[in-house]
């Protein structure tokens, strides 16, 4: 174990932040690292859960990893649990990012480490690190894709559309919806795309709880409403893969052609849709580079260093820009797919038809 004593943990170092009083803490072998996963929403964050067991025993660790698969209270009683059983580090995967303050608060008093994982977590200094795929830029991908999808499948536009966001409780799906619309609403402001339903805030597309029969009912009633008769939708902003799917169920249950649509998270069950020509397109966001670059970070605590750092502009939390690790999403489509999951053990057999 590490006996020094350096006070440089990267809220300290990048922020000047009080948030870096635990300063020092070189965290020993052997030590609890509790990871505080949402609910199994999405198949990265089943995947995490067995790569956060496996590669944190192998780095001399002693984790739980839990999700909250019954909603905040659970995740909140469980990070309670994690900081009485000594965790020096909680991982954190939010399932709201606004209501985990007070349990993040003593776990900072007990003198953990507190990194956000993928998700942000919001309105407290209780928080060292937020490390992730850059949402931002995932939304920016996902409004191009939306773009140039229609252009290859449709022709020329003008297009019509609709936009479904992630759940307002994460705080990723802001961002995701943000970056889209920097890339769609000059589109729209020149006609080139029209929301038929008129609902292009984030408030109107948001998906409660990221779960795929909200999306497909909203779909539903917006197809009966605003696309009886010859009315196309040609395309669909989906946030991620589970919701595309869902809008893409519902479309068909309306009678209507199959629409250009996006995704992200690289689903199994996606990934086959775009290899045989139906979804437009998803983001490969290596679950195993998260895993492993949350990992280090924690190896890099025990060595008495500081956790990585490569933004400290993007990621404002309501009270303080928390100092951020970014890894760059890949935006995949028919066209790439083979070369971006060559080295996937799940789906390079897939793309290359020999799984
Ligand atoms: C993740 C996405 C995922 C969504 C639903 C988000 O926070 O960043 O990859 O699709 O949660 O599970």
């Amino acid at each position: 174990a590490c006996a020094s004593d350096r006070g440089d943990t990267a809220a300290e170092g990048s922020t000047g932040s009080s948030s870096g009083s635990d300063s020092g803490i070189c965290i020993p072998d052997g030590s609890v690292i509790g990871v505080a996963l949402p609910q199994k929403t999405s198949e990265n964050w089943v995947l995490a859960e067995q790569l956060f067991n496996d590669g944190l025993t192998e780095a001399g660790f002693d984790p739980i990893v839990q999700f909250g698969n019954s909603g905040v209270t659970e995740q909140q009683n469980q990070i309670d649990s994690m900081v009485e059983q000594g965790a020096k580090v909680i991982v954190v995967g939010a399932i709201d990012g606004s209501q985990l303050g007070t349990q993040l608060e003593s776990a900072k008093d007990s003198g953990a480490t507190v990194i956000a994982y993928d998700r942000l977590v919001k309105n407290t200094e209780a928080v060292d690190a937020y490390i992730a795929f850059d949402n931002y830029q995932v939304g920016v991908l996902q409004g191009t894709a939306l773009l140039d999808g229609l252009k290859e499948r449709k022709g020329d536009g003008p297009y019509n559309i609709e936009l479904i966001a992630g759940s307002s409780d994460d705080a990723n799906s802001t961002p995701f919806f943000e970056g889209a619309m920097s890339v769609l609403q000059p589109k729209i402001d020149d006609g080139t795309l029209t929301v038929v339903s008129g609902q292009t805030t984030f408030e109107q597309a948001a998906t409660q709880g990221w779960k795929a029969e909200n999306a497909q009912k909203r779909m539903d009633t917006i197809l009966s409403g605003y696309y009886s008769g010859d009315v196309a939708l040609d395309g669909i902003l989906s946030p991620n893969d589970t919701l595309a799917r869902a809008a893409l169920t519902a479309v068909e249950q309306a009678g209507k052609d199959v629409p250009v649509i996006t995704g992200q998270d690289s689903e199994v069950e996606s990934v086959k849709s775009i290899m045989a020509g139906v979804q437009y397109s998803t983001i490969y966001k290596d679950t195993r580079e998260l895993v492993q670059q949350t990992i280090d970070s924690i190896v890099d605590l025990q060595n008495c260093g500081d956790i990585p750092i490569n933004d400290t502009t993007q990621y404002d939390n309501g009270v303080k820009v928390v100092p951020a690790y970014l890894l760059t999403p890949v935006i995949v489509t028919k066209a790439n797919a083979a070369e971006v999951y060559a080295n996937d053990p799940t789906l390079g057999p897939i793309v290359a038809g020999t799984e």
